[in-house]
């Protein structure tokens, strides 16, 4: 404690000084000014308050959504996934720089819900997307941490919004495919492509066939050297394997393609493909019809998840809901009759 008061008495200011240079105090107007003006350090401080579990910071963040809702330009929205390995971060890096050739802004986004617990099997310590990475036209963001995959989605879905609005038209969005994150991509995204390699005969294992259904593009990447006849026979194999299919609502056919992304083939014919997808989901008004289904779906999934959160937070519930675990396992009460009893105990509690 004497120490503390003699480092105040030697330099009186030093606390003022350092909390001045920590806050840096940007105001709600500059940070909507700087976003609409594409400053990126700006853009990254906004991100920073949206991914922040602070009280004070979402109180912000939920301005600056609300600001640049209606800011966003015209854009694509691109998801991508794919087995940890199979080359995700180096054909983002490869059409990444295509897509900037031709004069995009694109912002690169991840969904990776294994990163909290094993410290990332996406955009880890290793370098990725080394071009990308220097390209002032690319904006490259890791995943924010969160809890669940749902907070996660949140955070990523108001970051795409913080980007649109500094005017990056081009949003890809990957993920690995871990518990339901496929899914989180597939309703943050206009397009959803799912990267493969070419394997020995195997073709089909070990995908899951809702991703399978999801994707509107099969890249099947690797088609270089020894691997391009299996790269070939692959292409068939999935593209019978997509025959089994309902026909999309989008009224797209799927597309199988191969590439090489350290070889850069079929790179451009896979961009080509997904503006096809583009032009054709606008013309039929499926693009905003899936959009808005979107909005409407992130409704829904929040206002359970905090539903849920709202009532297991009482400790009565909680405890209750416990209870009726024990007796479920104890075969002494149905599932089905454990909810209805959980739910009149909701209501009993909260009708007084
Ligand atoms: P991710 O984990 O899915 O992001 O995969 P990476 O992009 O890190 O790639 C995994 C490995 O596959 C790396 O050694 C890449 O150099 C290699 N790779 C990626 N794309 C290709 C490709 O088109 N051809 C070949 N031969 N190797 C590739």
């Amino acid at each position: 404690m004497a120490n503390k008061e003699n480092n105040i008495s030697i330099n009186p200011n030093a606390q003022v000084i350092f909390n001045r240079k920590k806050s840096a105090p940007i105001s709600v107007g500059d940070l909507m000014i700087g976003i609409e003006k594409g400053d990126r350090y700006i853009l990254s401080k906004a991100i920073t308050l949206v991914e922040s579990n602070q009280i004070e910071d979402q109180s912000i963040a939920n301005q600056l959504i609300d600001f640049c809702i209606n800011k966003k330009p015209e854009s694509l929205r691109i998801g991508i996934t794919g087995t940890p390995g199979v080359g995700k971060s180096t054909f983002i890096d490869t059409l990444g720089t295509q897509i900037i050739n031709e004069n995009h802004k694109l912002a690169v986004l991840a969904i990776d819900p294994s990163s909290n617990i094993s410290r990332g099997s996406i955009l880890g310590d290793k370098t990725r997307m080394e071009r990308l990475s220097m390209n002032l036209n690319a904006y490259i963001r890791p995943t924010p941490s969160a809890d669940n995959l749902g907070g996660v989605a949140r955070k990523t879905r108001e970051t795409m919004i913080l980007c649109e609005a500094a005017g990056f038209d081009t949003i890809i969005i990957e993920t690995v495919g871990v518990g339901q994150s496929e899914t989180a991509v597939y309703q943050l995204t206009d397009v959803f492509l799912l990267i493969l390699q070419p394997g020995a005969g195997d073709e089909l294992q070990g995908i899951k066939r809702g991703i399978m259904e999801m994707a509107d593009i099969l890249a099947i990447n690797k088609a270089d050297g020894e691997r391009l006849s299996m790269a070939k026979f692959a292409k068939a194999a999935y593209t019978s394997a997509l025959h089994l299919f309902q026909p999309k609502t989008s009224n797209w056919i799927p597309k199988v393609l191969t590439c090489s992304s350290t070889e850069e083939n079929g790179i451009l014919d896979i961009w080509n493909t997904i503006q096809s997808f583009q032009n054709l989901t606008i013309a039929n008004n499926y693009k905003i019809n899936k959009r808005n289904h979107q909005k409407l779906y992130w409704f829904e999934e929040t206002f359970q998840n905090k539903l849920l959160n709202f009532y297991l937070e009482n400790k009565e519930i909680a405890d209750y809901k416990e209870e009726l675990e024990m007796k479920i396992l104890a075969d002494t009460v149905t599932p089905f009759l454990a909810v209805d009893k959980l739910l009149q105990k909701i209501i009993d509690k909260y009708q007084k």
